[in-house]
């Protein structure tokens, strides 16, 4: 697996784990520099850390769909280039705005994911989507933004089971899922993301 340019696993205190350089965030760990990032608070970081092939490489323009409060965005605009960060809740965004005081690169969006139109004219085409917004219909709203990614592009969603139905089994919701996203785009890898998340599938997919 390739970690993109601007990640490294680094030695904390305790251990190595992944890590990007920038400003701290939300009180991880720091090595000369670096800044520790944690699996288990972002489903990119689990992904990276279950060695999925993400397809980026660093530099790369983002658009980032469930920003919250920044804590993976933060570690996303540390080794991208363009992060354009959508959340449509007004609290997490106002945190979200000091992450990105210190991140020219990052240009946070109170918008609503499943409207991309209202932020057409702000974002431009990316070469990829990180999808984290734990919400009902999360495969549909990967379709509705696939408009903004570019032809060869990535798709790095995490879908958790639980947001499109809490009785169901976790299996049945991926699989429905998996076969929606199938309207748009070509599925390149899947990996359940336990022991960091529970329940939530990560998957790497490409524009059909
Ligand atoms: N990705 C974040 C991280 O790792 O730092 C955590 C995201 S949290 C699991 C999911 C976020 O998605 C919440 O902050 C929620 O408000 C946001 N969200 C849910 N539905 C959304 C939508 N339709 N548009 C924008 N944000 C949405």
């Amino acid at each position: 697996m390739t970690l993109p340019s601007g990640v490294e696993r680094q030695r904390f205190s305790d251990r190595e784990a992944l890590a990007t350089q920038g400003e701290p965030t939300y009180g991880e760990g720091t090595t000369d520099g670096w800044r520790r990032w944690d699996p288990h608070r972002s489903k990119l970081g689990a992904m990276l850390e279950r060695e999925m092939e993400t397809g980026l490489s660093g530099g790369e323009t983002v658009l980032y769909l469930g920003a919250a409060a920044g804590t993976t965005v933060s570690h996303v605009a540390d080794f991208a280039g363009p992060t354009y960060a959508v959340e449509f809740a007004a609290r997490p965004v106002r945190d979200l705005l000091d992450v990105a005081e210190s991140r020219e690169n990052l240009v946070p969006l109170l918008k609503d994911a499943r409207a991309p139109e209202t932020y057409a004219h702000v974002v431009e085409p990316v070469d990829a989507i990180v999808q984290d917004v734990a919400t009902r219909g999360q495969a549909d709203v990967a379709l509705t933004n696939r408009r903004f990614l570019r032809e060869g592009g990535r798709l790095l969603l995490a879908i958790k089971a639980r947001s499109e139905d809490v009785t169901r089994d976790p299996n049945d919701v991926f699989e429905d899922a998996l076969s929606t996203l199938e309207d748009g785009y070509e599925i390149l890898a899947t990996e359940r993301l336990e022991p960091f998340h529970d329940d939530h599938l990560g998957i790497v997919a490409t524009p059909k």
